[in-house]
């Protein structure tokens, strides 16, 4: 299959022609319990100030802050959740709880810590303080301020946002139906004992996996025979059910990789089939209909990797989101060298205590062991061959 598509091209073009053909899948109202990782298809804003009105920072005593140096009478008591009903006058004060509503006439609470009891109701501060210990109205956040922007994916900090402003069913993206399948005529589940010439199937429950801390929920429909029939039927199968089919293995040049023919048997839109970057180059991204059909070399480092960089950011736009990776850009803790530099490589590292970048030992693609150790994922562009300790290099932290 030599066409034009197959030519090898760039990690970066390649994300960029996938990332701008992809569109987020349409939108639908949850509940804050289940917000978490979904990306909000709306603004929101605020419908109060936030605090909401002069709070008391501190279990303490509300009074005149020119009064401190006097002996002040406490003239009421004011727990969380309730209105004062008094006015603060000359040397007077109120018992108040953090949360509580600061009273009128009063600009200052005193630190419980602070204050000595005189008599049962007296006291004096013991402290020369000036911090006034108040969160004042609107401070953090005014009604009708953009709290949240369309496109926002969720964190916890975001759901107390939300629910702070009243926003209990908010609108977001809806998440894909995710399906994964893996193709090879080698492959035998975790519970089984190999053959000889058997490997165990680990991509499946890796992709399962990477998706799940992503906090998308996916389905394994199994593996797949490396026959033509086989790959076809459980496509069509998976089309009718799935917005993203994800096929480990069977995407590259041998004999026996049939995913590329399905799918142009299919007609499917091969965005990308191949690009410039170790480990992963034989990556294929297609397109039928309104249906993604991710085609991941079956090694489980170029499964793994391709995942985090690539697959990933499709399923953040898919999700309505344009969630752009953190790269970190540190020094590197010892020299790198490599002889071919036509490809990105991407390599797995840890850091040390001092925030250096130390490359992992890793014999290439097929050792997935190695990625056990890593921290991050470290970036050697196109055209480096030599890179001396101590220079900055690019890694994604994992
Ligand atoms: P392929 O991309 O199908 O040519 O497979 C490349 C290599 O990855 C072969 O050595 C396969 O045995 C191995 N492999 C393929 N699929 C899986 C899988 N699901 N789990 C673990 N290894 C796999
Ligand atoms: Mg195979």
């Amino acid at each position: 299959m030599e066409n034009h598509k197959r030519e090898m091209i760039a990690f970066e073009k390649a994300l960029d022609m996938v990332i701008t053909s992809v569109k987020p899948l349409s939108t639908g109202h949850v509940t804050l319990f289940n917000a978490l990782n979904n990306v909000l298809a709306e603004d929101v804003f605020s419908d109060i100030d936030m605090p909401p009105f002069n709070k008391s920072a501190m279990d303490g005593f509300a009074c005149r802050f020119e009064d401190l140096k006097n002996e002040l009478e406490i003239v009421d008591e004011i727990p969380a959740g309730t209105v004062p009903s008094k006015t603060i006058g000359l040397n007077q004060c109120a018992r108040i709880m953090t949360g509580a509503v600061v009273p009128k006439g009063a600009d200052f609470v005193l630190m419980k810590e602070y204050a000595e009891l005189i008599s049962s109701n007296k006291i004096h501060c013991t402290k020369e303080t000036s911090k006034a210990n108040i969160c004042y109205k609107g401070e953090d956040v005014k009604k009708g301020d953009l709290v949240l922007k369309i496109g926002m994916l969720l964190a916890p900090s975001h759901i107390a946002i939300l629910a702070s402003v009243g926003k209990y069913n908010p609108l977001v993206y809806k998440m894909p139906l995710v399906a994964i399948i893996s193709t090879g005529n080698e492959l035998v589940e975790p519970n089984e004992i190999p053959k000889p010439e058997q490997i165990r199937n680990s991509n499946s429950y890796q992709l399962v996996s990477q998706l799940m801390k992503m906090g998308i929920p996916s389905d394994y429909l199994g593996i797949v025979e490396d026959n033509e029939q086989a790959v076809h039927d459980i496509m069509i199968s998976a089309l009718s059910k799935y917005d993203v089919i994800i096929v480990s293995g069977g995407v590259s040049v041998g004999d026996y990789d049939f995913v590329p023919a399905v799918l142009n048997q299919l007609g499917a839109d091969i965005i990308v089939h191949g690009m410039k970057v170790k480990p992963g180059k034989h990556l294929l991204v297609a397109r039928l209909s309104d249906k993604i059909i991710i085609g991941l070399p079956g090694n489980p480092v170029s499964s793994y990797v391709q995942f985090e960089v690539f697959v990933k950011q499709l399923i953040f736009k898919l999700m309505g989101s344009n969630q752009q990776p953190i790269i970190l850009n540190l020094p590197i803790d010892e020299d790198y060298s490599r002889k071919k530099t036509d490809q990105l490589f991407f390599i797995p590292v840890n850091f040390s205590a001092t925030g250096t970048v130390v490359p992992l030992e890793y014999h290439g693609s097929a050792h997935i062991h190695s990625f056990t150790k890593a921290v991050g994922i470290m970036e050697i562009p196109v055209g480096i061959s030599e890179i001396k300790k101590g220079e900055l290099v690019r890694v994604r932290p994992l």
